[in-house]
């Protein structure tokens, strides 16, 4: 083989919980000169990031800024900015991504404590209290939009009882950020990271995260003992040095202020990506955005219910974005979701632990949250599943959406 053919990668529409189809406006910047770091050009686009990630985390937190990686390195380096070998920290479980969270801080030598419900369920606020008033935890973590069993956890009232027993709360918003309310201040949340490749609409590889004060001085006090260790000095407010170089938020957040420490390279591409998705976020609007995801994922939802098909959970606490289409009895789901690629170009999820081959996940998010590609997938998912032998009447889910739609114009003069 003397030369490769140019890169071109097929046209797909991506109906996934992330990675989702990327806004060409952001793809658009991708493709711009490289700055280097510290080029006033460069560090003025990350404070603009800095301004408009403030905005989309509805926060006044001074830090707000990204880190290089994609979310779960956001995730890693607040657990691990936070956590100290032994102490105790509380995870509340509602699926596989919370298993994550317990995982990482179990890493970060922790004494992790979790508090797990079925799958499709959600917390109640008195089963974290009950834990907080029986022992101390330094921190409870859980996530927001649990993507493997479609569920959106309430965080309103969590923040308070962590504070009054004295726990800090932090919140993978990685699936919820840009697509549903995530209220930082509002919700007090001492810590709070994100994702790229959701609702944010990039491709993956940046994590944008807030925190507050309070986890601020417990990066100060790891980072004196750091200077104490360099310089033979004891400091008894924490004990122990940011175990990780790349993600000691103290580094990063002097790297991202007005100090401008060198730390790594930032990834200015990526950066450019990010200053578009928040851009592109806040002249859509939060709240219409939302509106956007609440309606598609509706029009989704009547769709596949006039299919015939199922769809898990209670609904009471289900995302709005993410489907969780229950597999019907006979039908290899694995060889649908192959078909709708194949043929349609459509890719769907699968899932996993005690929901794999029981459900397809179908996301709406970010720019894959649109009115064409909801009847496009519920057109060919219907198809599709005619071929593997599954009786509906044709037509019938396309109708169902185009109703919602409709519905709404009604309310409103305005379509998705
Ligand atoms: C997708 C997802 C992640 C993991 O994100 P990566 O960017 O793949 O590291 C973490 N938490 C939740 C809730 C997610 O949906």
């Amino acid at each position: 083989m003397e030369f490769l053919e140019e890169l071109c990668p097929p046209q797909r529409t991506i109906l996934t919980p992330g990675p989702v189809e990327v806004d060409p406006r952001i793809l658009r910047v991708m493709g711009m000169p490289v700055l280097g770091q510290f080029d006033p050009e460069f560090t003025g686009l990350m404070n603009e990031t800095m301004v408009l990630l403030r905005q989309v985390f509805q926060t006044s937190n001074e830090q707000a800024y990204a880190v290089d990686g994609t979310s779960r390195a956001g995730l890693e380096a607040v657990l691990c900015s936070i956590i100290e070998p032994g102490d105790r920290v509380l995870i509340p479980v509602i699926g596989r991504f919370g298993y994550l969270l317990a995982e990482i801080a179990q890493r970060c030598r922790a004494e992790v404590k979790t508090l797990e419900v079925e799958w499709g369920h959600v917390i109640q606020p008195e089963q974290i209290e009950q834990q907080l008033a029986n022992e101390r935890f330094k921190l409870v973590a859980m996530v927001h939009g649990e993507t493997s069993t479609c569920t959106i956890q309430p965080l309103e009232g969590i923040g308070a009882l962590c504070e009054k027993y004295g726990a800090l709360l932090a919140v993978d918003a990685v699936a919820t950020l840009g697509g549903t309310e995530v209220r930082v201040d509002d919700w007090k949340l001492d810590a709070c990271i994100s994702g790229m490749q959701k609702c944010l609409s990039g491709p993956s590889g940046m994590s944008p995260l807030t925190y507050n004060w309070k986890v601020e001085k417990i990066l100060a006090a790891r980072k004196k003992i750091e200077r104490g260790l360099q310089y033979g000095i004891e400091n008894t407010a924490c004990s122990s040095i940011i175990q990780s170089n790349y993600l000691d938020l103290a580094q990063l957040q002097d790297y991202w202020g007005p100090q401008r420490l060198n730390h790594h390279t930032e990834a200015t591409t990526a950066l450019y990506a990010l200053r578009e998705a928040l851009r592109c976020i806040l002249k859509e609007g939060l709240q219409k955005r939302f509106h956007r995801h609440r309606l598609n994922g509706e029009a989704l939802m009547a769709g596949i219910e006039a299919m015939g098909l199922g769809i898990f959970g209670d609904g009471r606490n289900r995302m709005p974005f993410v489907v969780p289409v229950v597999i019907p009895a006979g039908i290899d789901g694995g060889s649908v979701r192959r078909q709708l690629l194949v043929d349609f170009g459509i890719e769907i999820a699968a899932s996993f632990g005690p929901l794999k081959d029981r459900i397809w996940r179908i996301g709406a998010m970010g720019y894959s949250s649109q009115k064409r590609n909801i009847l496009f997938c519920l057109a060919a998912l219907e198809a599709v599943l005619r071929a593997h032998g599954f009786r509906t009447s044709p037509g019938g889910a396309v109708d169902a959406a185009l109703h919602v739609y409709q519905e709404e114009e009604k309310r409103n003069g305005t379509g998705a």
